[in-house]
């Protein structure tokens, strides 16, 4: 089915994943905790995208159960959560630690809905993304070309931003998905200039994420996107560190089996030498 490479690192886990529970992405749980153990991950979290969204609810607020588009509810999380507590005791006497989560996309007015969600199911982690600008997912090729077609790169990036500010402030999130994935499909429409957008904005996310205390994930998926740095740059992570904003986790944002801990052998030593007590 699928052939990965053992990791050579120990004791690492793979804190952004989705599952068939996204619409976007493909495999069971089980699929995933086989392939985790295969590769010799010591954890893992399952972070399904909540898009809950009222302006795209059509399009994006979906999760799949048992391979039929449910419309995001109650219910569909509590179906999602109830099998990761399964392959939890299925798979943790295996080695395997699992976690639940969700990845939750910023939208304006979002922080009552998640509030109220969270109060009723317990979350072991909870990633925060900005991913919709006037609708549009920054993450998409197509709905990002519609999107930069109307803003200039300042605009872009005092929209990201204002959104990844707000989510660090909410007290609803541990840890912010891909800080910088505008440079996904950015960098061709803008080119350089896209790299650089962060100077000036992100001192002051640095300062809430701090005062929050939420961390940001070195996201791995920027190499297969063709990237060759990951979310967030070395500069950022660079940055974030002299700020004293934590790396909290690694996450490959693996949307099928085959993509679990991407690079990670790569990412948990870059991890590990500049904090070294990320592990601990
Ligand atoms: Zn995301
Ligand atoms: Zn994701």
């Amino acid at each position: 089915m699928f052939e990965l490479p053992r990791l050579q690192q120990q004791a690492v886990g793979d804190f952004h994943i989705h599952p068939g529970y996204s619409i976007d992405a493909e495999g069971t749980l089980d699929e995933f905790c086989l392939a985790a153990l295969s590769v010799g991950l010591s954890e893992i979290c399952f972070t399904t995208h909540y898009d809950a969204d009222p302006q795209n609810f059509d399009r994006d607020g979906i999760m799949v159960i048992d391979g039929q588009k449910e419309k995001l509810s109650d219910d569909a999380v509590k179906h999602y959560l109830d099998d990761i507590t399964r392959v939890h005791q299925e798979y943790g006497l295996m080695g395997l630690m699992i976690r639940p989560g969700l990845e939750f996309s910023y939208y304006e007015g979002c922080e009552k809905h998640f509030a109220e969600l969270q109060a009723k199911f317990k979350l072991y982690f909870r990633l925060g993304a900005a991913h919709n600008i006037d609708g549009l997912c920054i993450n998409d090729k197509e709905d990002s070309t519609k999107l930069f077609a109307k803003y200039n790169v300042e605009q872009i990036a005092d929209r990201y931003f204002e959104q990844l500010d707000k989510l660090a402030s909410s007290g609803l999130i541990d840890c912010l998905a891909h800080l910088d994935v505008y440079r996904r499909f950015g960098t061709e429409f803008y080119g350089d200039e896209i790299n650089s957008i962060h100077r000036g904005r992100i001192e002051r996310l640095f300062e809430t994420m701090k005062a929050n205390d939420v961390g940001y994930e070195l996201n791995t998926s920027a190499i297969r996107h063709g990237h060759f740095e990951y979310y967030p740059t070395m500069e950022i992570v660079n940055a974030a560190r002299e700020a004293g904003v934590r790396l909290i986790t690694l996450g490959s944002d693996a949307h099928c089996v085959n993509q679990l801990a991407l690079d990670f052998d790569m990412a948990a030593t870059v991890a590990h030498e500049l904090f070294p007590y990320v592990d601990e």
